[in-house]
């Protein structure tokens, strides 16, 4: 489909651009009142079906409308670890900054999407400086997370104080950025930002990608970019159904990311957030398919399967697990599902 050179953010402009019918424009509208739509030119050139893998991710639907009853407002529970404003401070030795409540695209599974959205811009010059200063007074404090909204919207010219400012806290030793620029919006990864993020402190890149119909050519030259500027990159992936809850999708955007210099980091459950029951598949499911790349699939391209514990209890690993032990004998199981002993521990271990 060939569509205009502009980003798509109404459901009149929806139905303009035909990713919607007459019929769905009732209910999408009445989506769209309570979560906002963005859809860039790099999303609509790769949306080549409307119930394709990146079709279902950014097209509104009145899915979205239907709510059950375990989803929640704040499913992971940023809320009571928030001591200032735009910071969530949950593990001891990293935090998150939000600097910025807008995004590219409006994934239609976000976690956050009861906040971020047009409304909400850039945090104040001084609510920026009191994030800071928490960082500055919170000695522990080894790695300042970007995310938001998408931290990467911001443009060098604004991200460069900040940078600068955390640069200079000797305690902060890493720096993280969590977004879907490079791959939803590419054209932003330019030279001056590439040369924005270089400092001395290491900054590291997360880029949130779920599916290898999503990372055209552009989205390959930004990738290329960061890392020809000499910064990290890992992705984080939600699982959803009807997008990539199959091996092969797994398997092909893995092995995507690890041959464009990405390391698959987390696959994330997806979480409670409200009207995003059709998203979301049982755990189960996400254990068989970890199964199923384990062995078949090079060991750089497998993420580490992970829920964030509902009511803000942290991220943990779910799975599968290869280890039972039963009183001292240990059982192991192979990638191909066969059993074997592993010789309990001798009285010399300690
Ligand atoms: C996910 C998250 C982090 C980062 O966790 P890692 O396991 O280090 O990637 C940090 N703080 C909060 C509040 C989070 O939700």
């Amino acid at each position: 489909m060939t569509r205009k050179n502009r980003t798509i953010r109404t459901p009149d402009s929806l139905l303009e651009e035909k990713l919607i019918d007459q019929d769905d424009l009732t209910g999408v509208r009445e989506v769209a009142e309570h979560y906002a739509v963005s859809i860039t030119p790099a999303m609509q050139q790769r949306i080549v079906d409307l119930d394709d893998p990146v079709g279902r991710q950014f097209i509104p639907s009145e899915a979205e409308l239907i709510t059950t009853p375990e989803e929640r407002a704040d499913p992971i529970g940023d809320d009571p670890y928030t001591p200032v404003k735009g910071i969530t401070h949950r593990y001891p030795d990293r935090l998150l900054i939000k600097p910025m409540h807008l995004c590219p695209v409006y994934c239609r599974f976000c976690f956050r999407r009861e906040v971020v959205g047009p409304g909400e811009g850039m945090l104040s010059a001084d609510e920026m400086e009191a994030a800071l200063d928490y960082v500055r007074s919170h000695t522990e404090i080894w790695e300042v997370i970007f995310t938001g909204g998408d931290p990467l919207l911001i443009s060098p010219a604004r991200l460069r104080p900040i940078l600068a400012a955390l640069d200079a806290v000797d305690h902060v030793r890493t720096i993280r950025f969590h977004t879907r620029v490079p791959v939803v919006d590419p054209g932003r990864i330019t030279d001056e930002l590439v040369e924005t993020l270089t400092m001395d402190t290491p900054v590291w890149i997360v880029v949130h990608t779920n599916h290898q119909q999503e990372i055209g050519e552009d989205a390959r030259v930004a990738l290329r970019r960061l890392s020809d500027g000499g910064i990290p990159l890992l992705s984080q992936t939600v699982l959803l159904k009807g997008v990539n809850d199959n091996a092969e999708a797994l398997e092909g955007l893995f092995r995507t990311l690890v041959a464009n210099r990405v390391k698959p980091y987390y696959l994330h459950h997806g979480d409670l957030a409200q009207g995003t029951s059709h998203f979301r598949t049982s755990i189960e499911t996400g254990q068989e398919l970890m199964r199923s790349l384990r062995g078949d699939v090079s060991g750089t391209c497998q993420p580490l399967y992970v829920l964030d514990i509902p009511g803000g209890h942290g991220k943990v690993p779910i799975g599968p697990t290869y280890l039972r032990t039963d009183g001292e004998a240990h059982q192991v199981s192979d990638p191909w599902g066969e059993q074997h002993a592993y010789p309990p521990r001798t009285s010399d271990d300690t």
